[in-house]
């Protein structure tokens, strides 16, 4: 049998949360109307960097797919010549995918890459009502062309040879320039 105490108080004090909650400032976010800004090192989507001449920074190695757990990147090398050429070096990646329906966001792919041309944005909004739009192509991963940088296929425009691009010996082109490539 419930004491006087009992029946009168403790409905009172289970209602202690939501009355101290109803006279705090709200702190509901107007998503999507207004985005708040995320952590610097947030991990969005992925971007395909480019040097400063516009080349593609990625050789095709596959590192990044066979780091990732969830098996969600896929690439196709081939290699580069004089007339067709998209990277400084020997090879270049033809095909480049990542399926956004496996990707955990984890960053071992970033990790991996030898030549720094995968990184990832503070881009979050990776939802659609559709499966296929959520397998990014390569298209849709580069790096957008910055003034001073052409489409390729193109000849290194920066160096003898790719040693000039990856020992960081870059000549410059502008001197307003940054040396190195385009990250994010
Ligand atoms: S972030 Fe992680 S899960 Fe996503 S592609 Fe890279 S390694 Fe794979
Ligand atoms: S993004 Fe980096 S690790 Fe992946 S294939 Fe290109 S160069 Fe290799």
């Amino acid at each position: 049998m419930a004491t006087l105490k009992e029946q009168l108080w403790d409905p009172v004090a289970g209602f202690g949360v939501t009355f101290r909650t109803m006279f705090r400032k709200v702190v509901t976010e107007q998503y999507p109307e207004q985005k708040e800004p995320t952590a610097p090192r947030f991990h969005g989507r992925h971007q395909l960097n480019r040097w400063p001449d516009g080349l593609e920074k990625c050789v095709g190695c596959e590192l990044c797919a066979w780091a990732c757990p969830a098996d969600a990147i896929y690439v196709e090398g081939a290699s580069n010549t004089e007339d067709d050429r998209f990277s400084p070096g020997e090879r270049y990646g033809r095909v480049y995918q990542i399926n956004y329906l496996r990707c955990i966001l984890c960053g071992l792919c970033i990790e991996a890459c030898p030549t720094r041309a995968l990184t990832m944005t503070n881009e979050y909004e990776l939802a659609d009502n559709n499966r296929a739009d959520l397998i990014y192509e390569k298209q849709d991963l580069l790096a957008p062309l910055l003034p001073g940088m052409e489409q390729p296929p193109h000849p290194m425009r920066l160096g003898a040879d790719e040693g000039d691009y990856y020992r960081g010996t870059l000549r410059r082109q502008d001197p307003q320039e940054p040396q190195g490539g385009t990250e994010s």
